[in-house]
């Protein structure tokens, strides 16, 4: 069989990043196994973003693709002696960098799935070995909780300074696999999340981005079964219908021929439209979080929020001002009060 993604080695000697996902009390910096992600999920931002755009010379050497930003999902290279490059830095580093709201965690990877298949996978367990070793917090997000599973020593030996997460859009395995064609199916990685729950590893869940055809009913279902692996905090963002990726987007949903959610994609359109959904699975998101007893922490992208007028935009922006309420590297549980949503009309 040809394999569908072209791999190779990744000659940067990029270890460790300083990471401005602090803003949504994500982490203070990142690590990323591999460059390229064989997810290619329709929707993602990180090849348009400068790690890839200012590389594309290199990328296309190294893998064959003729762009990186259209082919993403086609190729990966990877970042095999990161975890010696990483001890060594480590070693040697003398200040650590730690906000108010990334704490000084280590997101592994958010320019790529760490655990999309085994030789991702080989890397990242060594760094988050290393990493614990050095007394550093990890945050690990992947949408193949499965393949971590197969680590969970690991992840067990690292106690308090490791928690794991994945994201789980939506219940629709037919709309995931449209817009996520090689991740593997939100039932598997609820799964696996509860396995790493049930070994005491702490976990996390990220319902992003929700679809614009979820009503609440399916807000609720999706929601109703996060909860049940006990997340320590959930993180809810809508599309940014201003991604450079929008329009691959829009033609993954067509393509696969789910009508309603293609449709849902074109009346988001126009800014009232976005902000108006974006506002109401945020809201909903959030009433059905209370009502379910788990921990909501909304990340509004500062599209979206420069976006926004008046209240709703003032809302937006008081989120990306507060933590998260997860106890997590040593930051106590949030006593931030509640913030009272806008109405769309009162904008
Ligand atoms: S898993 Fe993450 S990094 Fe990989 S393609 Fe999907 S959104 Fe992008």
């Amino acid at each position: 069989m040809v394999e569908r993604v072209t791999t190779a080695s990744d000659p940067t000697d990029a270890v460790l990043s300083e990471s401005a996902l602090s803003v949504h009390g994500v982490c203070d910096y990142v690590v990323n196994v591999a460059t390229g992600c064989r997810h290619g999920c329709a929707f993602c931002y990180v090849p348009s973003t400068p790690p890839v755009r200012a590389r594309k010379d290199m990328i296309c050497a190294e893998s064959g693709v003729e762009s990186p930003r259209s082919d993403w999902g086609s190729y990966v290279l990877y970042r095999d002696d990161l975890p010696e490059r990483l001890d060594a830095h480590l070693d040697r580093k003398r200040t650590w960098h730690e906000t108010e709201r990334g704490r000084g965690i280590v997101g592994v990877s958010f320019s790529t799935d760490p655990y999309m298949d085994d030789r991702a996978a080989g890397i990242a367990t060594d760094v988050i070995r290393v990493l614990a070793d050095h007394e550093k917090y990890v945050r690990v997000l992947t949408r193949n909780p499965t393949r971590a599973l197969r680590d969970l020593e690991t992840f067990v030996d690292a106690g308090e300074y490791v928690t794991v997460g994945t994201s789980i859009p939506s219940l629709n395995a037919e709309a995931v696999r449209a817009l996520e064609p090689h991740a593997p199916a939100p039932a598997s990685r609820l799964d696996a999340l509860r396995s790493f729950a049930e070994a005491g590893v702490q976990v996390y869940a990220l319902a992003s981005p929700t679809y614009p055809d979820q009503d609440r009913a399916a807000l609720r279902r999706l929601l109703e079964r996060i909860a049940t692996v006990d997340p320590a905090v959930v993180f809810h963002e809508p599309f940014n219908v201003r991604s450079a990726r929008m329009s691959a987007t829009r033609s993954h949903a067509r393509d696969c021929g789910d009508r309603d959610l293609a449709d849902a994609f074109d009346r988001l359109s126009g800014t009232d439209a976005w902000i108006e959904y974006a506002l109401e699975h945020s809201r909903q998101v959030l009433e059905l979080g209370a009502d379910l007893s788990l921990p909501i922490h909304l990340c509004p992208h500062w599209q979206l929020t420069r976006a926004a007028d008046g209240a709703v935009r003032k809302w937006f922006e008081a989120w990306r001002e507060r933590q998260p309420p997860e106890s997590f590297a040593g930051r106590p549980l949030s006593d931030d009060a509640p913030l009272s949503t806008p109405d769309f009309e009162r904008r």
